[in-house]
């Protein structure tokens, strides 16, 4: 199966994505954490990637577009994947179908986690991540057992750069100013899923696997 997750930040994208693919065992490809894998590298794309990253801004699409064609032609990716924060502009939902069709590919479809903007600074403010697993925490609303330490690994936890106040405030206008248009171009293809997000993680994930349970599966 071939899913794209979209929504807002904070939406639950990553949370949800570590839950499918343990269920589903196919590949997770997030954009955020390219960058971020590149910034901690240090590599030029992590130097460009963290300018935009920092201040709440896209990545320009040329250099985006180019790093998921690249995942994309991944052999890894020939029998599904969980695309998680991409399409983020029109061009890049253009290019998209382009890389697609180039692959044989069609969308099973489109999950959109959808959360009011007042709820979504909160859980971006209070997010907490292992520094070695990459496991999403919130502070308040999924802790770890032991202070600062990941449940899973013992891995010490972090909070992003950019999950600050101030960067998520501009982060939310560019959602709305340039990703949210995408639902009504996947409404059109008629692979859209919309999904509630302000519920529990566990209702939240048996909604995601309802949608793709409806999903059509046997269209490449
Ligand atoms: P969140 O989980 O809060 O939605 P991500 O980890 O997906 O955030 O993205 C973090 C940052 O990485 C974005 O604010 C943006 O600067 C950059 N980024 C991620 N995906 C894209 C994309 N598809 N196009 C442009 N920039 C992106
Ligand atoms: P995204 O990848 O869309 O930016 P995350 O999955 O990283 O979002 O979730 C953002 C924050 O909200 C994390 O701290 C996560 O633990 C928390 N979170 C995720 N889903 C829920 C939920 N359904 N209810 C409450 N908090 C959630
Ligand atoms: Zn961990």
């Amino acid at each position: 199966m071939y899913i794209l997750l979209m929504g807002p930040p904070g939406a639950g994208k990553g949370t949800q994505a570590e839950r499918m693919i343990e269920e589903y065992k196919i590949p997770h490809i997030s954009t955020g954490d390219m960058f971020r894998a590149a910034v901690k590298k240090g590599t030029e794309l992590g130097k460009e990637a963290k300018r935009y990253m920092d201040s709440g801004q896209l990545v320009p699409d040329a250099v985006t577009i180019g790093i998921v064609r690249e995942s994309l032609a991944n052999p890894e990716c020939k029998n599904g994947f969980i695309l998680d924060g991409f399409p983020r502009t029109l061009e890049q939902a253009q290019a998209l179908d382009a890389i697609l069709a180039d692959l044989g590919i069609k969308l099973s479809g489109v999950i959109n986690i959808s959360v009011a903007d007042e709820k979504l600074v909160g859980r971006v403010t209070g997010r907490r991540i292992c520094k070695n697993c990459g496991s999403t925490y919130h502070v308040e609303f999924n802790p770890v057992k032991v202070d600062g330490i990941c449940d899973k690994c013992t891995g010490a936890l972090y909070q992003r750069d950019d999950d600050k106040e101030s960067t998520v405030m501009k982060r939310l206008e560019v959602y709305h100013e340039q990703t949210r248009p995408l639902i009504e171009y996947y409404t059109q293809q008629g692979v859209y899923f919309a999904i509630k997000g302000d519920q529990p993680i566990d209702k939240v994930f048996s909604d995601i696997n309802s949608s793709i349970k409806g999903m059509n599966h046997d269209n490449n």
